[in-house]
């Protein structure tokens, strides 16, 4: 029988410290303040940036948002951000993804300055990473890693398996467990026979946004599993990236969905504002 790793009991500690770290910056004079850029009405987008800004207000960070038109053109939103570059009172910058076509990601990330980047998307910041110098880390890997410590999974040596090679969840996380010195494998769509690899696993991390990939005869017993998946039933349920119900008696941690990975990444976001504040 497993752990179950309770992502939101941990996000929520996370955020009461930072309340006081905000409160602290208050007194002298600092009040940290997030711009949430969003283009287009993606519905999922939409539930994102309202647990941001929900957060942001829990926390005592100010928060603005601009909600641009889906007609929005690359000089515009380039502008904005360029805007917010100059805007002193601006600490952390997030342009939300996906955007809708015809507008280049990688450009708009890449506009941000590398002070406000909160995401973690910046070239700088991803090179940085790489570099293992200190950085602003995307916040799903930042979320996985404080998980990892806090119920004291060693790191170090353990074999990690990653299932997803994005540049935002997979390609950044696996340079964090790499700079904590565990044995790294990425696993893609063209990965061949990807269960002799995940039964390798001491650590398996499922980001690849297929409900139930991960089932138990892909496991090693004791391993722990940590779902980034989030992906949306024709019943309106939320499920993760591996079959959790099978998984969590065989396994030693895991994480749920929804309450594991995902309020990690946006406490990992409010934390990342707080230190754009700090540092600038
Ligand atoms: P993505 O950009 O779509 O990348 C998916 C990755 O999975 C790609 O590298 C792809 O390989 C790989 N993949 C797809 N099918 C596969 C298969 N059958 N076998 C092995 N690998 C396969 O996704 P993402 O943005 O990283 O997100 C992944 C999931 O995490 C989604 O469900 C997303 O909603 C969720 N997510 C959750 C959070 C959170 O806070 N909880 C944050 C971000 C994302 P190729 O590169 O070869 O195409």
């Amino acid at each position: 029988m497993s752990q179950i790793i309770d992502g939101k009991e941990l996000a929520r500690n996370i955020r009461l410290a930072l309340k006081d770290e905000v409160n602290e910056l208050k007194n002298a004079d600092i009040h940290p303040k997030l711009a949430v850029v969003m283009v287009g009405d993606d519905k999922a987008s939409k539930i994102y940036v309202r647990n941001k800004s929900k957060a942001c207000e829990e926390i005592g960070i100010e928060y603005e948002e601009y909600l641009l038109p889906e007609k929005t053109k690359m000089s515009e939103l380039l502008e904005l951000i360029e805007k917010l570059n100059n805007d002193e009172s601006v600490y952390g910058i997030l342009v939300q993804s996906p955007l809708p076509d015809g507008l280049d990601t990688n450009e708009a990330f890449q506009a941000i300055s590398p002070q406000k980047d909160v995401d973690g998307f910046h070239p700088i910041n991803i090179g940085k990473l790489s570099l293992n110098q200190d950085c602003f880390v995307s916040c799903t890997p930042y979320g996985i890693i404080k998980m990892l410590e806090a119920y004291n999974i060693p790191i170090e040596g353990a074999r990690a398996v990653i299932i997803g090679r994005s540049n935002i969840v997979g390609k950044p996380l696996a340079k964090c467990l790499l700079n904590k010195n565990a044995t790294v494998t990425v696993c893609h769509s063209k990965t061949k026979n990807i269960k002799e690899i995940t039964k390798q696993a001491d650590i398996l991390v499922a980001a690849l946004g297929k409900p139930k990939f991960v089932t138990q005869d892909m496991v090693k017993e004791g391993a722990t599993v940590i779902d980034v998946g989030i992906n949306r039933m024709d019943d309106g349920k939320l499920v993760g990236d591996t079959d959790f119900e099978n998984l969590k008696e065989k396994v030693a941690y895991i994480t749920p969905v929804p309450g594991g990975v995902g309020p990690m990444t946006i406490a990992m976001l409010m934390y990342n504002v707080v230190k754009a504040a700090k540092h600038q």
